[in-house]
């Protein structure tokens, strides 16, 4: 690679580790490792097909992979022949692909051996690759060319009802990586887990900065990004020592056995960190970053290191090259210790939504704070102050929410929700579910004829909810499916004629109706029935032919469940058993068939209260006993 991509500060970085320590591994998944040499390699092989088949700046690539090393080869060879990238999550429905690939002009996919052909449909041009990034049919080394501006769109929820593509440029990505090494000082030692999908923006911190550091970048698969304990085994075989996630991936490995050790370097985003989850982060002596940032500004715009104290946490110091103010309504920045809204200016601004001037214009405005001719500052709808000296988080100014770190705006759903020929009317709100995490719930008037009243079993009704879930999923990725439906005979409106949000009333947290009532018939349903709804934090039984996700369950609360199977009966459930298995029906009879045959797990099931107040050790004693009895 020459320097005609400096700008593109991890080419120009894997080029040199390429040079001194080829043999290094540079990255690790699913399919094998790569060196540095060979990804180096790889790239500029995979580069040359691109730039044959017309990459070069400005041209957007679909990235429509499964979670492995070529990953990170397909992501540098989209810049090495000067294009852009745009993830294309193939977790994500059909249509919403299609309106992101519309949207974006993409004509070329690179596409993973494993995806399902029908998400490309209509593609003209789809390479595919294997594992490690090399293309069907193979390619030479390439030789320099153009290089973009532009580095990826990254499309993220529009509240019309349409996704928004940000448009970010190579210098807000290089800014963003030299502020992060300097802040993190990574050495060729370290190994950082890669867990996030690449139409999360973060993804580009974790792929990118190891490599200019001539470290290892461990990319995590879809099944261990699912699977907790999968998870930490991989960070353990593999000694990562740094890893960054949201708070709700946080919580998924701390409830699946802990934090490995060795990731003695944790940043924490995406949403509010608590503070009971940073005292839990910090155990150990680890080093925990508070980061803070909109997609719109790249990636993160802020960060605290943050320290085992009472304090509330705070949003740390800008990052390199990067400025905030919390400014009033009239634009001006409001006297420490008020409410404003944060505004971010600086290296990170990016150009604004793709083929969208007017919502471009209202968010990234004229900076008049810079002094430099031309610099814009984005709104970020988020509230602030300045307490104490430190930068204070005051969640949102519009209704764009965070569920399980996943940003949504709830008008998109609405919009999905108003489609359907049942629906007169619908509004979507986040209530805090029984278990004290957020769920989102679709409140609906019916059109004329149909039959309204609360959700409760009424005939009409059965048919409703399902349907609605199947259009919603057919738009929407499955973060942004309501948990829960209440119908309403109209929506509460405040004195002006809006809707008024407050007044929607948080669901009754009972069982779905949508499934007749069937009691469990062996002691082990009975026993999943009442941890279901012990977690769940349902009071009515559960019925075995009810749906764990209908139920309100998510990927916490699966790890929670799969956690209490594994302390009462000391079977190594994988957690894609319960995604597939959902109902106490189908896992009771899936674990039937994991258990070994020398244990019934029924049999256990019926001792449970004897064996309830053992321990670990007593209990693995007893079934070893029961074993050999068998
Ligand atoms: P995204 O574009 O998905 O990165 O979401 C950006 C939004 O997430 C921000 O505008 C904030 O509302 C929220 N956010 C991100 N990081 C944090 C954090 N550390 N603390 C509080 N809110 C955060």
């Amino acid at each position: 690679m020459s320097d005609a991509v400096s700008g593109v500060t991890a080419l120009a970085s894997i080029r040199r580790w390429r040079d001194t320590s080829p043999d290094a591994v540079a990255v690790s998944g699913a399919g094998g490792v790569l060196t540095y040499r060979e990804l180096h390699d790889r790239v500029d092989r995979l580069a040359a097909v691109l730039r044959a088949r017309g990459v070069g700046p400005e041209v957007p690539v679909g990235l429509c992979l499964e979670r492995c090393p070529g990953m990170v080869v397909a992501l540098l060879a989209v810049w090495r022949a000067g294009g852009a990238y745009v993830p294309l999550d193939p977790g994500f429905p059909e249509d919403r692909l299609r309106l992101m690939r519309e949207d974006a002009g993409i004509r070329l996919v690179l596409a993973g051996q494993g995806v399902d052909a029908r998400l490309l449909d209509g593609v003209p041009d789809v390479v595919e690759l294997a594992w490690d990034g090399t293309p069907a049919g193979g390619g030479d080394a390439t030789a320099d060319g153009p290089v973009g501006d532009l580095a990826y769109l990254m499309y993220t929820s529009g509240s019309t009802g349409r996704p928004k593509g940000v448009a970010v440029p190579h210098r807000a990505v290089a800014n963003l990586l030299e502020s992060f090494a300097s802040l993190l000082g990574l050495t060729p030692r370290d190994a950082w887990l890669a867990v996030t999908t690449l139409s999360f923006d973060i993804s580009v911190l974790e792929l990118l900065l190891p490599l200019t550091r001539g470290a290892r970048v461990v990319v995590a698969s879809a099944h261990e990004t699912a699977d907790g304990r999968a998870l930490r085994s991989r960070a353990v075989s593999e000694a990562v020592t740094v890893m960054q996630a949201t708070p709700a991936s946080w919580r998924i490995l701390l409830e699946s056995g802990g934090v490995p050790e060795s990731i003695t370097t944790r940043l924490c985003g995406g949403e509010a960190l608590p503070r009971d989850l940073a005292d839990a982060l910090l155990e150990g002596g680890a080093r925990l970053w508070n980061v803070y940032g909109p997609t719109e500004t790249t990636v993160w715009s802020t960060a605290g290191r943050v320290a085992p104290s009472p304090a509330p946490i705070d949003l740390g110091e800008p990052i390199g090259n990067t400025t905030v103010h919390i400014l009033g309504p009239d634009g001006r920045p409001v006297p420490p210790g008020e409410i404003g809204e944060l505004h971010i200016g600086g290296a990170g601004v990016a150009r604004g939504y793709h083929g969208m001037p007017g919502q471009t214009a209202a968010r990234f405005l004229p900076d008049p704070f810079s002094g430099v001719p031309g610099a814009r500052m984005y709104a970020t709808g988020d509230l602030a102050k300045i307490e104490d000296g430190k930068l204070r988080y005051l969640g949102r100014a519009d209704r764009q929410v965070k569920v399980r770190g996943f940003r949504i705006e709830l008008g998109e759903i609405e919009s999905v929700l108003r489609t359907a020929p049942e629906v007169a009317d619908a509004a979507v709100g986040v209530c805090d579910g029984p278990d004290g995490l957020p769920r989102l719930v679709a409140y609906v008037v019916l059109a004329a004829g149909k039959p309204a009243g609360e959700h409760d079993g009424e005939p009409g009704d059965a048919e409703l909810w399902p349907a609605l879930r199947e259009r919603l999923r057919r738009s929407l990725p499955e973060y942004m499916v309501p948990a829960h439906l209440v119908v309403l005979d109209a929506l509460p409106l405040t004195p002006n004629g809006k809707l008024d949000r407050r007044a929607l009333p948080v669901p009754e947290w009972t069982r779905a109706r949508s499934r007749p009532y069937r009691a469990p018939s062996t002691a082990l349903e009975e026993d999943l029935a009442a941890m279901w709804g012990e977690v769940l934090g349902i009071a009515e039984p559960v019925g075995v032919d009810d749906d764990f996700f209908e139920l309100g369950g998510h990927s916490l609360t699966a790890t929670q469940i799969i956690a209490r199977i594994q302390a009462r009966y000391a079977v190594n459930v994988p957690i894609v058993v319960l995604f597939e298995n959902p109902t106490i029906a189908e896992l009771a009879a899936a674990m039937d068939l994991l258990d070994d045959d020398d244990l019934d797990l029924t049999e256990i099931a019926a001792l449970r209260d004897e064996l309830d107040g053992l321990s670990a050790e007593d209990l693995a004693a007893v079934l070893d006993q029961m074993a050999s009895d068998a």
